[in-house]
């Protein structure tokens, strides 16, 4: 077994962390506060490569491993969720399905823009009525000849007023006995007539981010953009969310962090009873629980990364990472804040915001509930993973490192 990281994780970490430390960090209280996201971040996270990371240099991306994305999901997150919450959606909800169910076709079409970073994309699942339950969405996918007319609307979409592209599971079988049976997936253009979109706004968290809602009216889709075959919907959503997943339980491993590492510095800094109070068993405590969650978080993200890179199903360890990082990482910032007193209870420290970002993510990509569902689910053998007919793909190193003219770019 090794642990070791190899060079290029290196460089990926120092390139996403001088990225994010930064440009990012000296802005985000203030984007923050205005609840925008910052105009330059999508742009620059394309023209740094960062979002198209993990995908075959053929097919417009780095060519990188996922362990590398689950490196650069730690970094972004240490400084804001909503850096991390890009990568969940434009790269693991949507580009990784179009690698794993996408055809030649849909590739070059969705993913070689996707993954230079030329066309951002989002995933439309939850409804105003269906989140954690998917079999009761409503919207609906009617065929017409050559073509499916999309209407219904989808909410808590993030990224939904910046995406060209959305990812969206409609309901094309009215009459399909099992509800989950009746779904389908179609990659669908925003600019398309009868789509139109808005942001959600007072959030308690991930404000310097961009969440909305996608309405679709008698909105007409050409045939070749459904994902899969007719009644594969719920199976891709789900696929979807292992990679969605395993974005969420780094970037928390990387919330961890930032909690420990402004709880140490608090902890030197300030005094109390003429000592400070880093000294204090009880301070140094709430220090240590954040150490074991931390090193944990990151061995359950990183088992999960390698278990991608492997091409081995991962649902099950994935959903573990997620449910155990994130429910960990808003302990962590609520000890935090607790460390910085009342200062941690304002906006001058960041621990309060890294609290309100960490609620988001025990909601989004499966409640705690839901993942905890599904452990138990595996262990009385109530749940199992039947293989897809399409899975993701393992890492190649060769294969990623193909140029589009068939030249090896090493
Ligand atoms: C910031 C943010 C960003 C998001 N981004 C996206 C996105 O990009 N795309 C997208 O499609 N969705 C997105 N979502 C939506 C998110 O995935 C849903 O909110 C989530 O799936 C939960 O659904 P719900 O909110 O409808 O809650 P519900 O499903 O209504 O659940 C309400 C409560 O009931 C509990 N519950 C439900 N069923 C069970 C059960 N069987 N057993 C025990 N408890 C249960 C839940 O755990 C929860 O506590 C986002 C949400 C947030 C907050």
């Amino acid at each position: 077994m090794d642990f070791s990281l190899t060079e290029e994780h290196r460089m990926v970490q120092q390139l996403v962390r001088g990225f994010a430390q930064k440009e990012v960090a000296p802005v985000i209280k203030e984007y923050d506060r205005k609840q925008e996201m910052a105009p330059f971040i999508l742009p620059r996270m394309a023209e740094l490569g960062i979002l198209g990371i993990c995908f075959p240099v053929k097919y417009g991306g780095q060519g990188l491993d996922y362990i590398s994305l689950g490196l650069a999901c730690e970094e972004l997150e240490a400084v804001d969720s909503t850096l991390r919450v890009v990568m969940s959606v434009h790269v693991g909800l949507n580009s990784m399905c179009l690698l794993q169910w996408g055809t030649e076709e849909q590739k070059q079409r969705f993913l070689v823009p996707q993954a230079r970073g030329e066309k951002i994309a989002c995933f439309g699942l939850t409804e105003p009525g269906a989140g954690s339950d998917v079999a009761g969405i409503v919207s609906t996918a009617r065929r017409a000849g050559d073509e499916y007319v999309l209407n219904g609307e989808k909410m808590w979409i993030s990224l939904a007023t910046k995406a060209h592209h959305a990812l969206v599971v409609a309901r094309t079988n009215l009459e399909a006995p099992d509800p989950h049976e009746g779904l389908s997936a179609f990659m669908v253009e925003l600019d398309r007539p009868g789509v139109t979109t808005g942001d959600i706004h007072g959030k308690l968290g991930v404000r310097a981010g961009s969440t909305g809602w996608i309405a679709f009216q008698d909105v007409r889709i050409p045939v070749e953009n459904r994902i899969g075959l007719e009644g594969e919907g719920f199976k891709i959503a789900m696929s979807c969310l292992d990679n969605g997943r395993y974005t969420v339980a780094a970037g928390a491993t990387g919330l961890i962090r930032a909690s420990l590492e402004a709880s140490v510095k608090y902890a030197h800094e300030r005094q109390a009873f003429g000592r400070e109070i880093g000294k204090f068993q009880l301070v140094q405590q709430k220090i240590s629980r954040m150490i074991q969650s931390y090193d944990a978080a990151r061995l359950l993200y990183l088992r999960a990364g390698w278990m991608k890179n492997m091409g081995e199903r991962n649902t099950r360890e994935t959903s573990l990472a997620k449910w155990f990082a994130t429910d960990a990482s808003f302990e962590a910032a609520s000890e935090a804040i607790q460390i910085h007193g009342a200062y941690g209870y304002s906006d001058e420290y960041d621990v309060e915001r890294y609290l309100r970002n960490a609620k988001g993510a025990i909601i989004y990509e499966g409640t705690s509930e839901i993942h905890q569902l599904m452990q138990a689910g595996y262990a009385l053998g109530y749940r199992e993973d039947a293989s897809l007919r399409c899975e993701l793909p393992a890492y190649d190193p060769e294969f990623s490192m193909i140029t589009p003219t068939g030249h090896s770019s090493i």
